[in-house]
């Protein structure tokens, strides 16, 4: 199946995720060279229009892939805008440098608040990865959804991983940022394991 994306991260984490009954290919694999474009308002759209574009190109099973990453005290941002947070260049560095900034400032600014006697009403770090991966096959789209809960570090840990993995702590690895535990351990709880492996038994029942 062609998998809609160009980031290796994504790649390597569906190939273990799907394990050996899927062989994945990528657009670039299959001739298109250009970034597909992301220009809707939702992930859902998105990872839509992703799937489209292979299949109206290629006319072959697919499926994509579009995370959001939600910060509580952000009112859900970045969200939709995860990947260009801090710029066209989508640059994971300057995204997750903004993302500590952003937190920085609202926490000085809840213990002004504080030192007033007004108590913020959010967790200011709490925060959550959502993906939803769009299936087509046989000209037919299939939605998967999932979602890991956590929270945002104080600064950047760990090397593993790709993205906001340093600055990203799961509920389910406290003390650790998704960089810093195994790529195994990350499948085992991501927003994308949960929905790539929903997608895996569809398709497993589908062809029984
Ligand atoms: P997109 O789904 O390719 O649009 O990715 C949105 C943004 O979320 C990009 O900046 C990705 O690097 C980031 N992202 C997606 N999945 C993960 C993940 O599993 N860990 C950390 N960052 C991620």
């Amino acid at each position: 199946m062609v998998f809609a994306t160009g980031n290796s991260g994504k790649l390597r984490e569906a190939s273990e995720i799907l394990g050996k009954g899927f062989e994945l290919v990528t657009p670039a694999q299959m001739g298109i060279k250009e970034d597909i474009p992301e220009t809707g308002t939702t992930l859902r759209a998105n990872s839509q229009l992703k799937a489209d574009y292979i299949w109206n190109h290629c006319h072959t099973d697919c499926f994509a892939d579009d995370t959001g990453l939600e910060v509580d005290a952000l009112g859900g941002a970045p969200g939709v805008h995860t990947a260009r947070y801090a710029g066209e260049d989508k640059n994971f560095d300057k995204n997750m440098d903004k993302l500590l900034d952003e937190l920085s400032r609202k926490e000085m600014e809840a213990s002004l608040m504080k030192s007033m006697g007004i108590t913020p009403k959010t967790n200011l770090r709490g925060a959550r990865f959502k993906s939803v991966v769009t299936l087509i096959v046989g000209g037919q789209r299939y939605y998967f959804n999932g979602v890991l809960e956590g929270r945002i570090a104080r600064s950047k840990a760990g090397k593993g991983g790709f993205g906001y993995d340093p600055v990203f702590i799961s509920d389910d690895f406290p003390g650790m940022s998704l960089a810093e535990i195994s790529e195994e351990q990350k499948n085992s709880i991501s927003h994308r394991g949960k929905a790539l492996r929903a997608m895996a038994e569809f398709l497993a029942d589908r062809n029984k």
